[in-house]
């Protein structure tokens, strides 16, 4: 990120202005942040990402999300099964998570969400637990993590059914859908998060749709440790990149860092329901 100490960069009013973000989704509980999980923390904080989500996508993976959260202020967490890892639910997984649920510091359910890329988990166990997980949502009054990979139109009509159970609460995660995609979920009461994809100079259609998103819709997250932004592309991805992310969501609707980062993390504190640090 630019340094602060550079006077130039900045107008008086945006410096006045701490920089802030919230990392909405990271996998902070990864055998890759083992070694150093601490700095990592530090040096997102030092870049202004003042809070992140540690995501779980197993039951272990979720308590360790806990764990992390409950170790770092920073950090909170969201429990649940992602849709690859359905194969491996063991008996009393599901029952862990509705246990977890309690556990102080969380924040979300998921990620649930669906899945036709990897052909890995059959289509209608997906669709169990991400409905499923929305019921949980909605029981418990906590928002709920949406991952949708080459089955868009599988996740609108399953939110659809959701909603005809109650109200929805939660977030389009890595969002690279299409435009009516995006506007049906904001429909729905949904938030769409960008992550570093957007920065890909094939990734345009996103970034146009971009500036058709409300702006109060809208988060920003790295899904760290996987595909970072294009300056650190290929690089070991980290909470602390989400500025880059962040940079280019500014940048497409006009806006300085400084409050494009206060806008997303205004969201971002709404629908996860985090503390004001
Ligand atoms: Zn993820």
């Amino acid at each position: 990120m630019k340094g602060s100490t550079d006077d130039t960069l900045h107008t008086p009013e945006a410096s006045s202005i701490a920089m802030t973000l919230v990392d909405t989704h990271a996998h902070l509980d990864e055998e890759g942040f083992d070694k150093d999980r601490a700095e990592i923390i530090e040096r997102a904080v030092a870049a202004g990402v003042v809070q992140m989500v540690s995501i779980g996508t197993t039951a272990d993976s979720s308590r360790r999300a806990v764990e992390i959260a409950a170790q770092y202020p920073q950090v909170f967490a969201a429990v649940g099964i992602h849709p690859n890892y359905l194969t491996h639910v063991k008996a009393g997984d599901w029952e862990r998570i509705e246990e977890l649920v309690r556990a102080p510091r969380v924040v979300a359910i998921g990620e649930t969400g669906l899945d036709r890329y990897w052909d890995t988990t059959p289509f209608d166990l997906q669709i169990e637990y991400f409905q499923k997980q929305m019921d949980l949502s909605q029981r418990v009054d906590l928002p709920f993590v949406v991952h949708a990979r080459e089955a868009e139109a599988d996740v609108v009509t399953e939110l659809r059914h959701a909603a005809s159970r109650g109200g929805l609460r939660g977030v389009m995660h890595s969002f690279t859908g299409d435009l009516p995609t995006a506007l049906a979920c904001i429909e729905l009461g949904m938030h769409i998060s960008f992550a570093g994809m957007i920065t890909y100079k094939r990734s345009q259609a996103l970034r146009d749709l971009i500036q058709e998103m409300p702006l109060d819709r809208i988060l920003v997250e790295t899904d760290s440790p996987y595909l970072a932004a294009q300056p650190v592309r290929g690089k070991r991805n980290e909470p602390s990149y989400v500025v880059h992310t962040a940079q280019v969501v500014a940048d497409l609707r006009g806006l300085p860092l400084e409050e494009l980062g206060a806008r997303t993390t205004a969201n971002a504190r709404s629908l996860f329901r985090l503390p004001v640090p």
